[in-house]
């Protein structure tokens, strides 16, 4: 059976250039980064190197970048960071703002400081599920410390307006993180013209390695670590250096680079041939948010009367993956914290798809996910009694 991959905001596969970079510093070179021997500096000039090519995918100086586990712990990092180095300075409760739309990452970790006394405000999105910048500005208070917006939603696609919020916060002389885990690879990120002050990046979102992933710090920025150890990453991220993982997040941050906009412009117009044909062709369909202001890769759909998690099974069965925006919480079906945010009902975000395409994405995967899906709409809809007696008074009226 062909299998159709559609699920690469979840994760992407390796790049081959990249597990060519990683193999020699699972064997050979082996060393320690920190080590004074010829080991431990084959190593480090390694990581050095793979520094470089991230930093220079986000327009940041390598010294700015410390690598860590992933988008998770760069975020944990970030706003822990930023507000007990601010609670050293001033021992006070403090306040910080993040979107309702951010990833578990971002929000679990609001809301575990909120229970340490952090007051938390969530700046809301409309139907759009884009953040606007003027309800940033006017959450913002004196006990302000950190602004924490992603940069593109990872159920959604879309893109929040971070050069705007970037500006409010500089002029407010608070510190300004984004969640860039969606974005970083895919379209571009600048943090000078963005006035960014913390990043998070994850480099299997882009053809690179699970479990590694970096955080952008810009220089002078107050953050204490989140983890205590040895001197590594500058002091802001102890632990030996996962020297494979750094070189394949490197490799992989320089391809990106290199392909970022032939890349882009292929993977949307992909895209929109799914999405349009889907939307055209099967009634009772939708797209969720913005059209325009959204990553190239990511189409969300509604298809009223289709159970998510089913649709996901049965796409499965025929050899295609994509996702629901649902997600299984503590044994009961919650419908995802992004979909509500946005205005759709329970089950109408139950009854949504993210479709995300990626640089293997092929044209004949395209057409078999197409020529798939209307046959697995129609099965789950045949089995819903709401969507039966709809079509019954259709019929007879
Ligand atoms: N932030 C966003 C927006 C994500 O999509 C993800 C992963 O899905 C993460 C953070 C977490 O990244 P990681 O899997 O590297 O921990």
């Amino acid at each position: 059976m062909r299998r159709v991959y559609l699920d690469n905001n979840a994760t992407t596969p390796l790049a081959p250039e990249v597990f060519e970079a990683m193999k020699p510093y699972l064997v050979e070179q082996f060393g320690n980064a920190s080590s004074i021997h010829w080991f431990g500096q084959q190593a480090k000039a390694a990581v050095e190197n793979a520094r470089e090519q991230v930093a220079k995918l986000i327009n940041a100086r390598p010294n700015e970048i410390a690598f860590t586990s992933g988008g998770t712990e760069s975020d944990n990092t970030g706003l822990f960071g930023i507000v007990e180095a601010a609670r050293r300075r001033q021992d006070s409760a403090k306040h910080i703002i993040i979107s309702a739309i951010e990833h578990p990452a971002v929000l679990n970790a609001a809301q575990a400081l909120e229970k340490r006394g952090v007051s938390v405000t969530y700046v809301r999105v409309g139907s759009s599920g884009v953040v606007d910048p003027d309800d940033v500005e006017r959450a913002i208070r004196p006990q302000t410390v950190l602004i924490s917006i992603m940069h593109a939603n990872n159920e959604l696609g879309t893109i929040q307006p971070i050069e705007e919020i970037g500006r409010v916060a500089r002029e407010h002389g608070i510190s300004f993180h984004t969640d860039a885990v969606q974005s970083v690879g895919k379209i571009p990120v600048d943090v000078e013209r963005m006035r960014i002050d913390l990043l998070s990046l994850s480099a299997h979102k882009f053809h690179g390695p699970k479990g590694t992933g970096a955080l952008f710090i810009r220089k002078g920025t107050n953050l204490l670590p989140l983890l205590y150890g040895g001197h590594h990453e500058r002091d802001r991220r102890p632990g030996t250096e996962n020297v494979a993982g750094a070189v394949g997040a490197g490799r992989a941050a320089e391809l990106a680079r290199l392909n970022l906009d032939p890349q882009a412009r292929r993977i949307a117009a992909l895209r929109d041939r799914l999405e349009d044909t889907i939307l055209a062709g099967i009634p009772l369909t939708a797209r969720n948010g913005d059209r325009e202001r959204r990553l190239p890769s990511t189409s969300n759909l509604r298809f009223d009367h289709v159970e998510g998690e089913a649709f996901v099974i049965a796409m499965d069965l025929k050899g295609v993956a994509c996702s629901t925006g649902a997600a299984c919480s503590s044994g009961s079906l919650e419908p995802s914290h992004v979909l509500s945010a946005i205005g759709l009902t329970k089950g109408q975000a139950r009854s949504s798809i993210r479709f995300s395409l990626g640089r293997l994405t092929s044209a004949e995967d395209v057409d078999c996910a197409l020529e798939t899906l209307p046959g697995v709409v129609e099965q789950l809809r045949a089995l819903s009694p709401h969507y039966r007696s709809s079509r019954q008074l259709t019929v007879h009226s």
